[in-house]
């Protein structure tokens, strides 16, 4: 590619909200075929919600919401934030916790007035020896709306669950149809449980997804790809996304996400929505075209 014709489509793409780091990573966008994108964050808004809280039998709705927030206040998940501003909403006094730990992919643990809490996905009950099975049905329910669950634990019991939801943004449906119509094979990736996962998905037409995955996981998956021979790029937005995006035959971050995303990846979409990605396949299909 001349240097001429990069610079003009970088300069288009700046005006657009595309911002492309350098000439090979437009080379190189031009070549993809693969897609991996993130759910949380990237095709939705990244902003949970808190939607239910349902106790074990014999358990407190409130307590069990209060408890799982004062874990929450400790962590920086969007999920967490949620959860806390969930009791915030409903009015309840925001207690503390001591001996927090965040355990990545799968949840948070802590002490919550001497007594030890602990609020995570399914493994984070199986890690802790908690048998969540009284409230599966329930979580699956949640799940197949495509909401996320967590479930509680007070000192090693199952005491409930909390249920959030993070709507997709507005400008994804669109966006998919496009990059699909452009001939991208498209897989959602997320940390997130694989029902809640397919019920996402299904929405959008993506038929390939890749759940409960680890942050380690996602720069595996690419990889595994690369080595079909796939030419492949990772669309994210999360301190957790930035192995992946380094991984990626190019990296697309959300300018509205973590600033290690930004730095690991190629492309950055500065409006934080897909639609930007279709622009850049334009620009660099045009660009190369003129040089070849
Ligand atoms: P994502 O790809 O959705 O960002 P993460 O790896 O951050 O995934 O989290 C995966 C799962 O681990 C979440 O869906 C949740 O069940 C659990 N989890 C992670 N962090 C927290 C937290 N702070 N509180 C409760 N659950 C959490
Ligand atoms: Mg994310």
């Amino acid at each position: 590619a001349t240097p001429m014709s990069i610079m003009t489509a970088t300069g288009r793409g700046a005006q657009a909200g595309v911002l492309i780091k350098n000439a090979e990573a437009l080379e190189r966008f031009e070549k993809i075929d693969t897609l991996i994108v993130d759910k949380t964050g990237t095709l939705t808004e990244g902003k949970p919600r808190l939607v239910a809280v349902e106790p074990a039998k014999g358990q407190d709705e409130a307590e069990v919401l209060a408890l799982a927030a004062a874990l929450e206040r400790g962590s920086e998940h969007p999920l967490a934030d949620a959860i806390v501003e969930g009791a915030k909403h409903r009015g309840l006094a925001l207690r503390s916790a001591s001996d927090f730990e965040a355990v990545t992919g799968k949840g948070v643990t802590g002490k919550v007035d001497g007594r030890s809490v602990a609020l995570g996905n399914r493994a984070m009950m199986e890690a802790l020896g908690v048998d969540a099975g009284a409230l599966v049905n329930r979580a699956n329910t949640r799940r197949d709306k495509g909401e996320t669950v967590m479930f509680i634990a007070v000192e090693g019991s199952l005491a409930g669950l909390v249920s959030v939801a993070d709507p997709v943004k507005e400008t994804t449906p669109g966006a998919l149809r496009a990059l699909h119509a452009l001939g991208f094979r498209i897989i959602m990736a997320t940390g997130d449980n694989e029902r809640t996962a397919k019920a996402v998905a299904a929405r959008l037409g993506i038929d390939e997804i890749r759940a409960d995955v680890l942050p380690a996981d996602k720069a595996r998956i690419i990889r595994e790809l690369q080595g079909e021979g796939r030419k492949v790029a990772m669309a994210g937005d999360g301190v957790n996304d930035a192995p992946a995006l380094a991984q990626a035959d190019v990296g697309i971050a959300m300018g509205t996400g973590a600033d290690v995303a930004i730095e690991s990846a190629g492309i950055t979409l500065v409006k934080g929505n897909l639609d930007g990605i279709v622009r850049a396949r334009k620009l660099a299909r045009a660009t190369m075209r003129n040089i070849r």
